[in-house]
C-alpha cells in the first residue's frame, strides 16, 4: 500500500455533469485498469458515475463536463469555481460550447413545450407543473462565459488517456498541453 493510501494525502478531484450527454464522463471510465493506479494519486469525491455524492465538495481539481443550458447549471458551476482549486473544462461542450448549443436557435420555451408537452403522453409529468426542470437559458454557453477557467481538455468526448494525461499533469504542477494529434471526435 502506498503512503498516499495510508495517510490518504491524495489529492482530490470532483467532476460535475452540467448540459452534457454523461459521454466524457463514459469516456473516462475508459481509462479501465489505469483508473486503479490514478486512484492511487487522486481521490474522486465527486463523480455522478462512480460516487453518490450530492453537490460539490471542496476539491483540488474540479471537472465539468456539458454546456452551461440551464439555471441549475449556473449554480453547479460557481459551486464547482469556488469549492475547487483548478477548475477544468472537459470537452468541447464545456469548452466551446460543442454540439449542445445546436439549440441556440430555438426559443428555449418553445422546445420545452414541444419536446415534454407535445410529446408527452397521458401518464408524462409536465416540467412546468410540481417539479419543474431547471429553467432553460437562452443561450447554451461555455463555461468560461460564467466561471474562469484553468484548464481546457477538448474532444467529443476527450481520449481518455489524453482525460488522465490532464489530471496527472496538473498533480505534477504542470500546465496540460493537448496537442492537435490527441484530440479525439468519436
Ligand atoms: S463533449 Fe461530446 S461527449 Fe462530452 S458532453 Fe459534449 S457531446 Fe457529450
Amino acid at each position: 500500500m502506498s503512503q498516499a493510501e495510508t495517510t490518504d494525502e491524495r489529492a482530490t478531484v470532483a467532476t460535475v455533469c452540467l448540459g452534457g450527454c454523461s459521454g466524457c464522463h463514459m469516456e473516462f471510465l475508459n481509462i479501465d485498469h489505469d483508473l486503479v493506479d490514478l486512484l492511487e494519486d487522486v481521490k474522486i469525491k465527486a463523480s455522478h458515475m462512480i460516487v453518490d455524492e450530492k453537490g460539490v465538495p471542496e476539491a483540488d481539481i474540479g471537472i465539468a463536463e456539458g454546456v452551461v443550458t440551464n439555471e441549475e447549471n449556473v449554480e453547479v458551476a460557481e459551486e464547482l469555481r469556488e469549492n475547487c482549486d483548478t477548475v477544468v473544462a472537459w470537452g468541447d461542450c464545456a469548452a466551446l460550447r460543442g454540439i449542445m448549443s445546436l439549440r441556440n436557435d430555438e426559443d428555449a420555451d418553445e422546445m420545452i413545450d414541444e419536446v415534454y408537452e407535445g410529446k408527452a403522453d397521458e401518464e408524462s409529468e409536465s416540467p412546468r407543473g410540481d417539479v419543474p426542470v431547471p429553467a432553460l437559458l437562452e443561450d447554451a454557453r461555455p463555461l468560461d462565459d460564467y466561471i474562469d477557467v484553468d484548464v481546457y481538455i477538448p474532444g467529443c468526448p476527450p481520449d481518455a488517456e489524453v482525460m488522465a494525461y490532464g489530471i496527472e499533469a496538473l498533480l505534477d504542477g504542470e500546465q496540460p498541453e493537448i496537442v492537435e494529434e490527441k484530440l479525439q471526435y468519436d
